[in-house]
């Protein structure tokens, strides 16, 4: 395999990706969860709202979106970006999104903290080619039918091109068949977390298309050593204006971050919150009282500030 720059040389080898203020590849898992898309100002602050009760260390929602029919909705554009943006600051919490063409990339740089590269656009090699270019982290997804091989070389091209901030994806492969929508690789996950030091998560909800597999797939993916997820989520999962089928509801999302836990140290990781929002909690004499979360060696605690 001709991935110089992608490859290990040795076991050890890691590459920690730093998104806004959370880390990727370390030993702090990076959950990243939101709706498929991008729909209004509102729905993006009752996500942020509501995922802010677990560990979840960055925000999704497509803006310009990559749809089978070229008459179903293709995403807010640039005004999807600027909810995005709005929500960044206001929340302290990372934004990823998908940019699907270079013309799109200033903008999208500009608005979010991480680009994602999606499954149709893996072996896009301009748009690869200029991502290297830029020195935001790219979220890089498997390709449909792409082998590892060609999956790591797709990193090799961002790389190569100057952008060393890049974290894999797999999201599932076409099969044979259609229970689920794709057929989610974790030994591709194994395998690549031998052949590279990258980061590599998981995207259990484009692999399963069906919402009652996601979580046993998300723990499965942690218990064989992705270094995080990206999973999608919703306000009203089943109103969704794309992937409805595979959407969480907002409370399923949390509670599935907080199953995590266990596993993740079952396997030396942590699943922990790493930012500095803040939001209320009502106490036992029910009062609503501000706290913040504090990283400790130990995990992360709830600190009181009001
Ligand atoms: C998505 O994340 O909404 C998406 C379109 O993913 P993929 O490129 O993996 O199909
Ligand atoms: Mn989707």
């Amino acid at each position: 395999m001709d991935a110089k720059l992608a490859s290990k040389k040795d076991a050890a080898e890691k590459t920690i990706i730093k998104v806004g203020d959370a880390e990727c590849g370390g030993r702090d898992l990076m959950i990243i969860g939101g709706p498929c898309t991008v729909e209004s100002a509102e729905q993006m602050e009752e996500v942020a709202n509501h995922l802010k009760r677990g560990p979840v260390q960055a925000l999704r929602g497509g803006v310009y979106k990559p749809r089978t029919s070229p008459y179903a909705f293709q995403g807010m554009g640039l005004d999807g970006l600027k909810i995005l943006s709005d929500i960044r600051d206001r929340h302290q919490v990372p934004v990823v999104t998908e940019v699907m063409s270079i013309e799109q990339i200033d903008a999208v740089v500009e608005h979010a903290d991480m680009l994602q590269i999606g499954s149709r656009n893996m072996q896009n090699f301009e748009l690869l080619k200029a991502l290297g270019k830029v020195q935001t982290p790219v979220l890089l997804k498997r390709g449909l039918c792409a082998t590892i091989e060609e999956f790591l070389m797709a990193a090799e091209y961002i790389l190569a091109c100057g952008n060393p901030n890049v974290i894999m994806c797999e999201r599932g492969i076409r099969s044979f068949d259609t229970y689920t929508r794709n057929v989610l690789d974790l030994g591709a996950v194994v395998a690549l977390k031998q052949l590279t030091h990258l980061p590599v998560i998981v995207d259990p909800s484009h692999a399963a298309g069906k919402r009652e597999l996601v979580a046993d797939l998300a723990r499965a993916a942690i218990a064989c050593g992705a270094d995080g997820l990206i999973i999608e989520c919703h306000p009203e999962p089943e109103k969704s204006v794309s992937d409805a089928r595979q959407a969480l509801s907002l409370q399923d999302m949390v509670d599935l971050t907080i199953s995590l836990q266990p596993i993740a140290e079952a396997v030396g990781r942590r699943v922990i919150r790493t930012d500095k929002r803040q939001f209320s909690i009502v106490n036992s004499s029910n009062k609503h009282v501000k706290v913040s979360f504090e990283k400790q060696k130990s995990g992360s605690l709830l600190r009181r500030l009001s």
